[in-house]
């Protein structure tokens, strides 16, 4: 479905996880799933280089609440919410083999992914990792890295749209696998980072949860209602016409 000229796949998780392992398989060429999130759907709004970049892609899974409710308030309701970081976690809970590249996060925390994802999903490879403060200069290097590495799967964590433009920018010089643009997910899979307990998801709260852990959010977090209300804003307008 569209959101504001921005394309976002109605599939619930199975229907996911099945697409993502589909271009694991298949290993044509390179392809990349984002976790859009009605913050970053707000970015794309006033960042056209971020909008192509999102529209670009393999699939585009509806990362959160806010995507969800824009999808109601736009009268095309979306399947259900499949959170990026358990949509990665599926993936590697799949219990098929396959090779992943992590690139994202602080060294100590890439390093103890790695180690959980060895220990918890023992039929995954780790085929190389790289943490996610890098400058200009090192772009070819890591791409030189993962083409070397060959991964079928590269989990993506650098923050948004860090990541969006990393993928985008690079598309045409990673040769094959299938990037996932995950957000925070490398700290979730390292225990650095936690996922809002159930509570929190069961009301929706998880965006409390974690203006609570990160109180300087807050202005990014304001992109979150900015975005609903210009969806009711697309929907009157609509309706006048
Ligand atoms: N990060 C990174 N490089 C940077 C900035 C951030 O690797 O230059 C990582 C950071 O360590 C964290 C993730 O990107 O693991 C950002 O997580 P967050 O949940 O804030 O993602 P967002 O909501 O920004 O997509």
């Amino acid at each position: 479905m569209d959101i504001l000229g921005l394309r976002i796949d109605d599939i619930d998780m199975e229907e996911a996880l099945k697409k993502a392992y589909d271009a694991i398989i298949i290993k044509d060429n390179f392809k990349y799933i984002f976790t859009p999130n009605a913050e970053i759907c707000m970015a794309a709004l006033k960042d056209k280089r971020l909008m192509t970049a999102l529209n670009s892609s393999y699939m585009n899974i509806p990362d959160g609440e806010g995507v969800i409710l824009a999808s109601k308030i736009l009268k095309t309701p979306l399947k259900e919410k499949v959170p990026g970081c358990v949509f990665v976690q599926n993936l590697l809970n799949l219990k098929k083999s396959f090779s992943v590249y992590l690139l994202g996060a602080s060294e100590e925390s890439v390093i103890k992914a790695k180690e959980n994802i060895f220990k918890k999903y023992p039929h995954i490879s780790i085929s190389g990792y790289r943490n996610g403060y890098f400058v200009k200069d090192d772009v070819e290097g890591i791409i030189d890295d993962i083409n070397t590495a060959q991964p079928d799967v590269i989990i993506i964590g650098l923050g948004a749209p860090q990541q969006e433009l990393f993928i985008y920018d690079n598309r045409n010089r990673i040769k094959s696998g299938l990037a996932i643009g995950v957000g925070g997910t490398i700290d979730i899979l390292s225990g650095y980072a936690k996922r809002a307990p159930e509570f929190f998801c069961k009301y929706k709260l998880e965006w409390l949860y974690r203006l609570a852990k990160q109180p300087k959010r807050f202005k990014r977090m304001l992109s979150i209602p900015a975005f609903l209300i210009k969806c009711k804003i697309h929907v009157m307008k609509k309706k006048k016409d």
